[in-house]
């Protein structure tokens, strides 16, 4: 536990439909609080693990039982469910914000009771009000709610001059964009405009039937409609598709889609580009019209704009950026990429956050709201401590390679199940060689089994076992390789 006696503890939150992020004041300057893994923002996913305990932030494993897109069920009536169990949106999203108060307070090393949490500009009262409740039930005072492009163009900070920005967030799930004025006397917005149902996930899907294209075109087998080719090729075409914002071609690698299907599909940065192309139209079609309310109610247009935000994971595709400066007439240095667009949302927050004082208590004293609570945290797994250790190398739990000498028989399980691991576990670095044990190391615990048989298999060929002994590995690394089901 980290003491940061000087911190202002109340929390700037961006609650994402992807992802969360978290940062403070820390007396000085703003910080980002980092998730479990060291990143700055958390998957905006709750799962249940085998023990059937609620876990937060992780990325979805093989065959988890997972909740997605909380913060867009928010204020619908309807019950999410979660393997068999029904929650009220309130309550899927009060297992993101307990899960972010805790890893606040041991980032701190003191209790925190008060937040400032970013909203859609779009999002209406029934789900402003669900976000309370659901800060309610995590024992936070939500000291504001703050639009999303608000919170982007207060994280930019003012100088003495005024700007026009025009905020730009495209998320994972929702797109939001906002004309906003930033003066020495704070923000104001002029207009706004954004679809709460477009964002990167529509990029991802846009892929996946690329690929099940050439699959069909190639192998003369239409699998779009198997549910788990799906999710493998999805997760697979959110990788390539981040690589693709820095290197101009890539690979989906798709070993054992099916029994007897690999593919290998090549992708370039100017075919997802074509792809995503209407997609990006219509987000210019929403500025249009943000434009249009700021030009009407303050007489400001399209040239009155001197800068471009860009807030949310999508808004680093570069050809993004491209269309904005040709849209604006502004050179590409004037379409602001200094500032990360993951933190952005998460900085205004907790700038805003810095005007209120701490509670030295959750303040509501609803009856029930506290059993809530007690009831979800019961049902949630407890926050890993993590443990690195010095001395990497050695340890069953890091991934080696197939080594050359693994014999014929086993090379393509063994391949196979290298492939898988490091695929569905993008967090198992070979590079750094260390993992965080427990939940929320990056670790899928439904693979457990695997990765002991490959690191079983691995080390007998290492120590150069008899072969009657790496026949009875290799038979046992088939066994369970055919267990995962891919
Ligand atoms: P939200 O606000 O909806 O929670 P985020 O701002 O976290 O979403 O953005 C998540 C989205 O950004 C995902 O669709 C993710 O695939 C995408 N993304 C993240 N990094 C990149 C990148 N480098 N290139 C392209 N897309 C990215
Ligand atoms: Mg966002």
């Amino acid at each position: 536990m980290t003491e940061h006696p000087s911190v202002h503890p109340v929390l700037g939150i961006d609650l994402g439909t992807t992802s969360c992020a978290m940062s403070v004041w820390d007396g000085a300057r703003l910080i980002v609080i980092p998730g479990p893994t060291g990143a700055p923002t958390v998957p905006a996913v709750v799962a249940q693990n085998p023990a059937g305990q609620i876990v937060v932030g992780r990325p979805p494993g093989a065959g988890q039982a997972v909740l997605t897109g909380i913060k867009r069920a928010l204020g619908e009536a309807e019950p999410v469910q979660l393997r068999g169990r029904q929650y009220q949106p309130s309550e899927a999203c009060a297992f993101l914000l307990i899960d972010m108060k805790r890893q606040a307070e041991t980032f701190l090393g003191a209790p925190v009771h008060d937040a400032v949490i970013t909203v859609s500009g779009s999002a209406g009262e029934p789900q402003r009000r669900a976000i309370r409740e659901a800060a309610g039930l995590a024992q936070l005072n939500v000291r504001r709610l703050l639009d999303d492009p608000v919170a982007a163009a207060v994280a930019l900070g003012a100088d003495d001059r005024e700007h026009t920005c025009a905020v730009y967030d495209l998320g994972g799930g929702t797109f939001d964009t906002a004309i906003v004025r930033i003066g020495p006397d704070g923000v104001s917005v002029l207009g706004a405009a954004g679809d709460p149902r477009l964002g990167g996930d529509d990029f991802d899907d846009h892929i996946v039937w690329y690929v099940l294209r050439q699959i069909r075109e190639r192998h003369h087998v239409d699998l779009s409609r198997d549910a788990h080719v799906w999710r493998r090729i999805r997760r697979e075409a959110e990788q390539r598709k981040r690589e693709l914002s820095t290197a101009t071609h890539t690979t989906l690698e798709l070993p054992l889609l099916t029994a007897t299907l690999s593919a290998s599909v090549p992708f370039s940065r100017r075919a997802f580009e074509a792809m995503i192309e209407p997609d990006v139209t219509k987000t210019l079609g929403y500025l249009t019209a943000a434009l249009a309310a700021a030009e009407a109610d303050h007489g400001i247009g399209r040239q009155g704009v001197d800068q471009v935000l860009l807030a949310g994971g999508s808004s680093r595709i570069p050809a993004i950026r491209a269309r904005l400066a040709g849209y604006f007439g502004l050179p590409t240095t004037a379409i602001r990429a200094d500032l990360d667009p993951d933190e952005l949302n998460a900085r205004g927050a907790a700038q805003i956050a810095r005007e209120y004082e701490p509670a030295p208590t959750f303040e509501s004293f609803r009856p029930g709201l506290l059993s809530a609570n007690l009831r979800l945290r019961a049902e949630m797994a407890d926050t890993p401590t993590p443990e690195l250790p010095d001395t990497p190398s050695g340890r069953p739990d890091v991934l080696h390679p197939v080594p050359a000498e693994t014999p014929a028989d086993y090379r393509r399980v063994a391949e196979a199940a290298h492939t898988l691991l490091a695929a569905i576990e993008p967090s198992l670095p070979a590079a750094s060689g260390w993992h965080i044990p427990g939940e929320g190391g990056g670790l899928d615990p439904s693979l457990d089994a695997l990765r002991a048989a490959y690191a079983a298999f691995i080390a007998a060929i290492h120590e150069a076992a008899p072969d009657s002994r790496l026949a009875e590995l290799g038979k046992d690394l088939s066994t369970e390789y055919d267990q995962t089901g891919f």
